[in-house]
């Protein structure tokens, strides 16, 4: 069986990864399987540990470092989150394509793990820094200080999108669906 693909895909938060994702995955000609993260922050209203992440404390989250079952895993605004190791290769050992939806030091990370072309990286970038802001306050599941540290992240990771191997921009939501799914398509 042919071994499945490795997908990285990253992005300021706000900028629409998560809807992007929820799209491709519904076309099942992708084969595509989400990679759950495991994470310190706090569940939002809505969020169903094991289904958007692992919710787990900062205690179980080092026992998962110390114990090398994490293929990545990165510091982000104050919390910390990682992608469990044995569930991506089981899955792409089975053929499957799996989704990774990690921040720009997580895909170094990765990128310096495995072999480059083994790999395909998309960042998707905002039309602009003012559209993002609009997005992460009209989200208002965050407080001020949350929002403003996010920002300057936002931008910081912008800076940084030229590791990828392609750069898709979320002007038009089934635009950049599209150019995700012919991206995955033509490898
Ligand atoms: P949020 O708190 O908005 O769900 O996620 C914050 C950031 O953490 C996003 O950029 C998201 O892509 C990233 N992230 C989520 N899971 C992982 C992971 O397993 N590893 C890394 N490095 N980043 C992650």
């Amino acid at each position: 069986m042919k071994r499945g693909l490795l997908i990285i895909m990253s992005g300021p938060s706000g900028v629409g990864k998560g809807t992007i994702r929820e799209k491709l995955m519904e076309d099942k000609s992708l084969n595509l399987f989400y990679s759950v993260s495991m994470t310190t922050r706090s569940p939002r209203p809505g969020e169903v540990d094991g289904r958007e992440y692992y919710f787990v404390s900062k205690e179980d989250f080092k026992k998962n470092i110390e114990n090398d079952n994490l293929l990545e895993w990165a510091e982000f605004v104050g919390n910390f989150y990682g992608t469990p190791k044995d569930k991506v290769e089981n899955m792409r050992n089975e053929g499957k394509n799996v989704l990774l939806e990690i921040d720009v030091n997580g895909t170094k990370t990765v990128l310096s793990k495995l072999d480059r072309n083994d790999v395909i990286s998309i960042f998707i970038a905002p039309p602009s820094l003012e559209e993002l802001e609009n997005r992460i306050r009209g989200r208002s599941t965050e407080t001020d200080e949350v929002i403003k540290n996010r920002l300057a992240q936002a931008s910081r990771e912008l800076g940084q999108k030229d590791q990828y191997r392609f750069v898709v921009i979320n002007d038009k939501l089934e635009d950049a669906v599209e150019e995700c799914r012919k991206i995955i398509l033509s490898n």
